[in-house]
């Protein structure tokens, strides 16, 4: 594939700063799911490809990229975001393809890839130890510094933006890096290594084996030669690779799913939350782990509310991701199963509305209208379980209390948001509600790089993102010099 002045090959690993058929040559086909039509392959990488991409990154970490001092490393990380940058509109287009974003949401996760690389540029040599007062005659002080080998383990909704944010940390740490991206996005995975070697990252520092989870995946999550893994996914393979991690004693950080609430009490201003009412819930087709699923209305607000949400949503328009409408496709055919699988739960709600998808949007392509659904008790399959597809339940709620207890009432807590004009009530919320990230009078903040980012409960553990992914992408030690 050719990437602006870019090339490199789609159906190859990127090991050891080589692009390498998978040991077996196995290759894997990529849907646009925009068209549903195969356009092009990856490669099928095994074990026994895992296993030489840790030795390289293994070795590599051994090599001069050890002593390069931290200023140097983020000066690397730093061109590589403004190579990035030069790649926008190509990285754009291919992720479009890929994943069927639509173009302008693909267009901001390579510029939000650019600011990672960036932001953790600037933060590389801006990691301090400690000295700690302590007994006469001594000295004593804290070093922190890389795992070593890290593992990166990426979904397919956001591969952009996931690798910048957990790679970015990690090489900043001066850490090596092996990272599987998703079988059902891997292009841009590929371009990332890619631009990497531009920028001039030493050979082994940064290796990528595509392949299935069950395969590749397993196999780095296992392999003894990795000190710390990072997974963004889902909450059942989260478990695998926790309890994989826990065999080798390493460090894992999960980022799983959500169900993510937004409380709208009736002092809010309707005005300012509605737009953010619903994009936080159909944004890149309801597959976003923060997506906003539930909105928790305030009765005496309830109908009212109802009735401008439902206008929004029968002004959606679904199409190709290259017509760059509200809304693209899901990302398989498999996803929009489990979607519509959802909405048969729910067959006896209330659809207030739903979206439109445009007449040309190609048959074969895996397109769903976002559907809002009211009435919805919370203890139902579709206020509690993740559906990670366009659809949204509205639940009306009678006081604080009650509110602050329905948005704590899933497995889940990931972000929030909060609707009010009073001050009191908007600090209580947010010391109240169970999730790593609460907003207030906004849902996401712009995504802020600098903003550390992760859940509690069933939406995973450690921090990611802003300097927090640095510690976690680090060790402590502690030196006590005994001198008398
Ligand atoms: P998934 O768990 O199926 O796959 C994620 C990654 O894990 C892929 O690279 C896949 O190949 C790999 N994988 C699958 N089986 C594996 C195994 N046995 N061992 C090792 N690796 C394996 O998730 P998905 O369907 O790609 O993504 C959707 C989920 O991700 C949702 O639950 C969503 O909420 C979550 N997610 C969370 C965040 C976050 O930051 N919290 C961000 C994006 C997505």
């Amino acid at each position: 594939m050719t990437l602006s002045a870019l090339w490199y090959p789609t159906d190859k690993c990127f090991i050891d700063g080589q692009w390498q058929a998978a040991l077996n040559g196995d290759t894997l086909p990529i849907e646009d799911p925009s068209t549903g039509l195969e356009i092009g392959r990856i490669a099928r990488g095994r074990a026994a490809d895992v296993d030489a991409a840790v030795h390289a990154a293994s070795a590599a970490r051994n090599s001069d990229w050890a002593r390069l001092p931290a200023f140097e490393r983020g000066r690397l990380l730093a061109h590589m975001g403004r190579l990035v940058l030069t790649h926008v509109d190509a990285l754009a287009e291919i992720e479009a393809a890929d994943v069927g974003k639509p173009l302008k949401q693909a267009r901001a996760d390579a510029v939000a890839l650019a600011r990672y690389l960036e932001f953790y540029g600037g933060a590389a040599d801006k990691i301090h130890g400690e000295t700690i007062p302590y007994l006469d005659g001594y000295t004593v002080y804290t070093l922190r510094e890389p795992h070593g080998v890290t593992g990166h383990i990426v979904p397919w909704n956001y591969p952009m933006q996931i690798i910048g944010r957990s790679v970015g940390a990690a090489l900043a740490m001066g850490n090596t890096c092996v990272l599987k991206p998703a079988e059902e996005a891997c292009l841009t995975a590929l371009a990332f290594a890619a631009i990497a070697d531009e920028a001039g990252f030493p050979k082994g520092v940064i290796n990528v084996v595509p392949g299935l989870g069950e395969e590749a995946g397993a196999a780095l999550s296992e392999h003894p030669g990795i000190h710390h893994i990072s997974f963004t996914g889902s909450v059942p393979v989260g478990q695998l690779i926790q309890a994989a991690a826990a065999k080798n004693v390493v460090p894992v950080t999960l980022e799983l799913g959500g169900k993510s609430p937004q409380l709208v009490f009736d002092d809010a201003d309707l005005d300012a939350a509605l737009p953010f009412l619903v994009n936080a819930g159909i944004q890149n087709a309801g597959q976003t782990c923060s997506a906003s699923s539930r909105l928790l209305v305030h009765r005496n607000i309830h109908d009212q509310l109802l009735d401008r949400l439902s206008e929004r949503y029968r002004a959606l328009r679904v199409g190709p991701a290259i017509d760059d409408l509200d809304v693209g496709p899901l990302i398989s055919g498999a996803q929009k199963n489990i979607v519509n699988a959802f909405l048969a739960q729910g067959a006896d709600l209330e659809t207030a509305a739903q979206g439109r998808v445009a007449d040309n949007a190609p048959g074969a392509g895996h397109y769903l209208a976002p559907t809002l659904l009211a009435g919805v008790s919370p203890d139902h399959s579709l206020a509690r379980d993740e559906i990670f597809g366009p659809v949204q339940v509205v639940i009306p709620f009678d006081d604080e209390e009650q509110a602050i207890s329905i948005a704590n009432s899933t497995d889940f807590g990931l972000v929030a948001s909060v609707w009010t004009n009073s001050g009191g009530r908007q600090m209580r919320a947010a010391k109240a509600i169970r999730a790593g990230q609460v907003f207030i009078n906004n849902y996401g903040a712009g995504g802020g790089v600098e903003l550390p980012f992760g859940g509690i409960g069933k939406s995973g553990h450690g921090r990611e993102k802003g300097f927090e992914a640095l510690y976690g992408f680090s060790t402590l030690k502690t030196v006590a010099a005994l001198h008398g």
